[in-house]
């Protein structure tokens, strides 16, 4: 078994780990322009992961958990919304039903979940994001939605990663600017850009990140997908 990553437009990965458990990262299936794949196309999810509540973030995570019986992880005021409101069980919920917070490292299935800081906005918690460690040590960093912060560099250091996944959307997050040199503090070894092209008011392509990252953080390999592509970790 050979890991792998699979973009499914927006902030949405689904990781498949050496050790065949499936991941899935701010799961925004049914309302993402760009997700080519439907929920009913979802067979199965061992680990859930929720950077914050927004709806393109959120996104179907309670339908998948229910589905698959997978282990939902997000902050404590977001999964308690989820249990409350939505009828999620918190018997899915990590940490027995309380959620985790930043800087907690938990593991599920054999996977190393750490949640990290992300500067945003959101109704329930603050915002996060995910350093994921799969079982072979394989690193990967999803930043959530988040400006640029000088503790990436921290990050980068506690946790040597391997792929890191960046906004550059700008008018939520980061632009190409700020997520270029964001590179140059978290120091991945490959880096695939996200949050862009799903909406109009978002950056339209990852040209402009290319060519500063290039400049930037020339060791870097940045990879570009299209939605629906998956490549080998
Ligand atoms: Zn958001």
């Amino acid at each position: 078994m050979v890991g792998s990553i699979q973009w499914l437009g927006h902030a949405n990965f689904v990781v498949t780990s050496v050790g065949d458990k499936i991941i899935y990262i701010d799961p925004f299936i049914t309302e993402n322009p760009l997700c080519p794949v439907s929920l009913d196309d979802i067979k199965a999810a061992d680990i859930v992961l929720v950077t914050h509540d927004h709806f393109d973030h959120l996104g179907n995570a309670v339908e998948i958990v229910k589905k698959t019986g997978g282990t939902l992880v997000a902050q404590p005021e977001t999964a308690g919304m989820m249990i409350s409101q939505l009828g999620l069980s918190a018997d899915n919920v990590v940490n027995f039903g309380m959620g985790m917070n930043i800087g907690a490292t938990a593991v599920i299935d054999g996977i190393t979940i750490t949640m990290t800081q992300a500067f945003h906005s959101s109704q329930t918690a603050s915002n996060t994001g995910f350093i994921v460690k799969l079982e072979d040590g394989y690193t990967i960093y999803h930043a959530g939605d988040t400006g640029i912060f000088s503790t990436m560099k921290i990050l980068g250091e506690l946790y040597p990663i391997d792929l890191a996944l960046l906004p550059i959307g700008n008018a939520f997050t980061m632009d190409p600017i700020q997520a270029a040199r964001a590179l140059t503090l978290l120091n991945p070894k490959k880096a695939i850009p996200m949050h862009y092209r799903t909406f109009p008011i978002l950056e339209q392509s990852a040209d402009r990140f290319v060519a500063l990252a290039k400049n930037e953080a020339p060791g870097v390999e940045i990879v570009i997908l299209e939605p629906g592509q998956t490549i080998v970790l």
